[in-house]
């Protein structure tokens, strides 16, 4: 069964998207914890960065050059945000397809709350 991103990359279930290409999808997160908070998430299913292998590190730069162009597109290059990757439960993650969080627009405060 496809993942719920699986699904949002094939437009089978609603989400604001604001790029997609042949290799990966960037839509706005459904709970935002800043002003600008997007995932950016390959095309085809990762579970976990423990599950990158060699053949994926041209996608995973991919993901962080999309994060670089939406942040300027977003108008929150200049001032700064902060790029998240979780992996697995201490890591927090909640959904098992690899995405990295975009989230700016406002200063973060310290990088971990404990
Ligand atoms: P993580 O804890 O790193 O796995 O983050 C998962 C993120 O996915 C959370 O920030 C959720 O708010 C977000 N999320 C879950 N479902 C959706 C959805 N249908 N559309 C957009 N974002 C979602």
């Amino acid at each position: 069964m496809a993942s719920l991103f699986e699904k949002i990359v094939a437009r089978e279930l609603p989400a604001d998207i604001v790029f997609q290409d042949d290799r990966v999808t960037a839509f706005r997160d459904i709970h935002p914890r800043a002003p600008v908070h997007i995932l950016i998430v390959p095309n085809k299913l990762i579970e976990t960065a423990n599950d990158i292998v060699d053949e994926d590190e041209s996608l995973i730069g991919h993901l962080f050059t999309v994060a670089r162009d939406l942040a300027r597109q977003e108008g929150i290059a200049a001032n700064g945000y902060r790029l998240i990757i979780n992996c697995n439960e201490h890591g927090g993650q909640e959904v098992y397809h690899l995405h990295l969080h975009l989230v700016g627009g406002a200063p973060l405060g310290p990088m971990l709350c404990r």
